[in-house]
């Protein structure tokens, strides 16, 4: 399929085709079409996918096939994103897909001061990117007004749903009622929330699923190396770092005293590197990400907090040097690379506590990780083995077998008194 078959309009052909893409991806070749058609979509497509076109070109679409009274001045699309990286990006995308049309597009985030956002309830915009949190202030403080909202847009609704702003968005969804349709993507619909969220939301929603993140693995080498102590973690991570193919690698630990650990430790081995954490200064946090983004720094250690919302397209390898304490937090990792068609590497490392996630991971992804040993580095411990389940239901048992005994004790004294 060509874009030319997804029935847009020139100036969107024009704007794609500058953009570089040559043909539409298959979460757009299939969200597109019903959203084309006025239905609510409810997509299962995670980063890396395209998905992002894959909303914003029917939205603009559908603004030029229903051109704005002339009199309003309101936002008519409005796309909440988890993260202010994320809106980032997608403004970025809207604004790049929408350059050959008439149409406005703005972004409302926190840590930018609320001076610059006045344009946004004042002038005209046609595509409003924000994040919940500081939307809802503006709503709250009746400066922002929903009412000629057309399309809604949740983007990764399940890191929403995780960051806690299930309620926010709710609220949002209700000023928002007199929209016309609703577009739902998550990188799962397999969570919790996603269900009652899709439901509350969408009215009879078409359901398009893209790359399952399961199936990530198709395009992503995935490697695991079995760690003694964190020192020899350590030390097989710098000897990763220090490869060649090692173009850009982001490193992941749990903490963010880790991040600071880590940074310190790499340093003293020559490799310097971008790090980001939770809670960090947004201009300190932009200024990592662009040393990242533009090869200043080709390493970027960061905890799953601090990571999210960052795209970024050429990730060669990721490094699981903590393993994260679920199986989808792994998917979400490992597909930071492999992006756009590209190959990637993710590597773990493994010491004895993590082999239970491991095995979940395996489980999840229905694929047996290839186990692999460097030269110099090989590791003098065996493979912990995951610890066994039969515990629980044997105790169950016993405890079962006692109540019934005690029970049984209870009846017969009772029919012993009976007789008396
Ligand atoms: P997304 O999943 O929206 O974050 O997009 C991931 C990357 O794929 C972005 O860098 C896009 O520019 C790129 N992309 C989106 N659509 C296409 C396409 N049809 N062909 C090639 N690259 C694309």
């Amino acid at each position: 399929m060509n874009f030319s078959d997804l029935e847009l309009d020139d100036v969107l052909l024009q704007a794609v085709e500058q953009a570089g893409y040559k043909k539409p991806t298959v979460i757009q070749q299939l969200a597109i079409p019903p959203a084309l058609e006025g239905k609510d979509v409810l997509a299962s497509a995670a980063t890396g996918t395209g998905k992002t076109a894959g909303f914003v070109l029917p939205a603009l679409q559908h603004l030029l096939d229903y051109p704005r009274n002339r009199a309003a001045n309101g936002v008519r699309i409005l796309i909440l994103s988890p993260t202010r990286e994320l809106a980032e990006q997608t403004y970025k995308v809207a604004k790049q897909l929408s350059a050959f049309t008439e149409f406005n597009c703005a972004i409302i985030t926190g840590g930018i001061n609320y001076g610059k956002h006045k344009d946004i309830s004042q002038g005209k915009v046609d595509i409003l990117v924000a994040t919940p949190g500081r939307l809802m202030e503006y709503i709250e403080e009746e400066s922002f007004d929903c009412r000629e909202i057309e399309w809604l847009v949740l983007d990764e609704a399940d890191r929403m749903l995780d960051m806690g702003f299930g309620k926010t968005i709710a609220k949002i969804g209700e000023e928002a009622r007199w929209r016309k349709q609703t577009l739902l993507f998550s990188a799962t619909l397999e969570g919790k929330g996603v269900d009652s969220f899709a439901a509350q939301f969408l009215t009879a929603p078409i359901l398009v699923e893209a790359e399952s993140p399961r199936r990530e693995k198709a395009k992503i080498i995935q490697w695991v190396h079995l760690s003694d102590d964190r020192n020899h973690k350590l030390q097989q991570l710098i000897w990763w770092l220090k490869q060649e193919d090692v173009k850009k690698a982001i490193v992941f630990v749990k903490t963010r005293e880790r991040v600071a650990e880590l940074c310190g430790q790499l340093n003293s081995a020559d490799l310097p590197c971008a790090w980001l954490q939770g809670e960090m200064a947004q201009d300190k946090r932009q200024k990592a990400v662009k040393a990242f983004v533009s090869g200043y720094r080709n390493i970027l250690v960061a905890t799953d907090v601090a990571a999210r919302g960052i795209d970024i397209d050429d990730v060669s390898h990721v490094f699981n040097y903590d393993m994260p304490r679920t199986a989808d937090i792994y998917v979400h990792r490992i597909g930071r690379t492999g992006r756009a068609g590209k190959k990637g590497t993710a590597i773990s490392f493994i010491e004895a506590h993590d082999v239970a996630v491991l095995g979940k991971v395996e489980r999840y992804i229905k694929e047996k990780l290839v186990r692999r040993v460097i030269e110099g580095l090989e590791p003098k411990n065996k493979e912990a083995r995951i610890p066994s389940k039969k515990a629980k239901p044997k105790t169950r048992k016993l405890l079962h077998k006692k109540q019934q005994a005690a029970k049984a004790k209870k009846r017969a004294k009772k029919s012993i008194k009976n007789l008396d």
